[in-house]
């Protein structure tokens, strides 16, 4: 089959040569044919030479590219792509790992499949699409996930939200198999995973190696975990042997999952406690003695006219929590804002301290983990970042 064809301006062919995964609006001199969003679309310079192929979009990124040699509508072409992304989650030891069966099999660009997240959760895979181009490929990527992983998967769940495949699309339904059991290893934790209805695809799986190393810091704490969702971060404290842990969110939902999870693990009732309150007003108001904090909250900012707005909030919150914070404490902060980039963030950080009047030191910078990486040519892929910080 031809595919329409996209000619872009003189010049703007750099980036896509340079592996650049998203070609602008602005860089299109003209198109042949009439295109849709979602189609697929092959990308040329203004002389006509091939140069990609990828789905076309409505909005400023009008194409993201998954292929710079065609694409041939076969099966093998999606098994090639699923192949390749399970070989590295291979090599970096998460398949068939006994301690941890929650990982991410695709990330979208860093896996040179834009829009697409392929989430494992024990032998279900949850597909999660961020652009009509992959929600319309979903039965070809689960039929693909089944051939590569065989009989390690026997569910595939596609989430069938985000914004692609409009009103007629279905809340979520499975293309493979059936429910399977939702309890799961995170580094020995057991988690009840809820990917039909969650957040995100079920769990915050990028915070993985941040939640153990928060174990590191727990043993004998008293712990305070903000946005705690269904208890990451609660579990591994506990389970490094910290003498009460507070799971603060605003969500119901997780907070009983949370509830859940802990009672999973088998930890004493009198260890862990929910609070259903908002994080700002909860760190502003309440004068407990907690020796470590976890502050994980959603992006504050997810384009980039939201960022000062964004900074402001990181500020408040960061302010709040290191001006309440014991002596000696330890402070796990996050942001999860794609447009916040690493300096901005540890800046917005420095000034809650400078505000706070604390003295503050830096022991940790952290990141996504492995099987979330990041196309070098594509740094927007780059988007989780945390500081560990020692709070005099
Ligand atoms: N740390 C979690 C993931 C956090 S996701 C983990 O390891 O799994 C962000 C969470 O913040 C969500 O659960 C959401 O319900 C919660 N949230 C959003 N706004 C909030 C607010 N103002 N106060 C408290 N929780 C909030």
């Amino acid at each position: 089959m031809k595919f329409s064809g996209i000619y872009l301006k003189q010049g703007k062919e750099q980036s896509v040569r340079r592996f650049h995964p998203w070609v602008f609006s602005g860089a299109i001199q003209r198109t042949e044919g009439q295109v849709h969003d979602g189609d697929v679309v092959d990308v040329f310079d203004h002389k006509g030479n091939y140069l990609a192929t990828g789905h076309a979009a409505d909005g400023s990124i009008a194409v993201r590219i998954f292929s710079m040699n065609g694409y041939d509508e076969s099966a093998s072409f999606w098994e090639n792509k699923i192949a390749n992304a399970y070989e590295l989650r291979k090599r970096i030891g998460l398949v068939g790992n006994h301690e941890t069966s929650i990982w991410r099999l695709v990330h979208g660009e860093g896996d040179g499949l834009p829009g697409l997240i392929v989430d494992v959760y024990g032998t279900t895979a949850v597909i999660q699409s961020h652009s009509s181009g992959m929600f319309l490929e979903r039965k070809n990527i689960a039929a693909a996930i089944v051939k590569v992983m065989g009989d390690q998967i026997t569910s595939v769940f596609d989430r069938g939200d985000g914004k692609a495949g409009g009103d007629s699309q279905p809340a979520g339904e499975y293309l493979y198999g059936k429910k399977d059991p939702d309890v799961c290893l995170e580094y020995g934790c057991r988690f009840r995973i809820d990917w039909e209805h969650g957040q995100k695809t079920g769990f915050f799986i990028d915070q993985r190696d941040n939640r153990r190393l928060l174990g590191e810091y727990s043993k004998g704490k008293k712990v305070l975990n903000t946005f705690c969702y269904t208890g990451g971060f609660s579990v591994q404290a506990l389970r490094a042997g910290a003498t009460l842990v507070h799971s603060l969110d605003s969500s119901q939902r997780a907070l009983d999952l949370a509830i859940e999870n802990v009672a999973l693990n088998g930890f004493e009732e009198n260890t862990h406690a929910v609070i259903k309150a908002d994080a700002v007003e909860y760190l502003r108001e309440k004068r407990e003695e907690y020796d470590v904090i976890v502050l994980d909250p959603p992006a504050f900012a997810k384009h980039l006219s939201a960022r000062h707005k964004a900074v402001q909030g990181y500020i408040r919150i960061n302010e709040a929590a290191l001006k309440q914070i014991k002596s000696g404490g330890i402070l796990f902060t996050f942001s999860c804002s794609q447009v916040v980039d690493k300096k901005l963030f540890r800046d917005s950080v420095m000034a809650a301290a400078i505000n706070a009047g604390r003295k503050v030191r830096i022991l940790h910078q952290l990141q996504q983990p492995p099987d979330h990486p990041v196309n070098i040519f594509h740094p927007e892929g780059e988007y989780l970042k945390g500081l560990v910080l020692e709070v005099e």
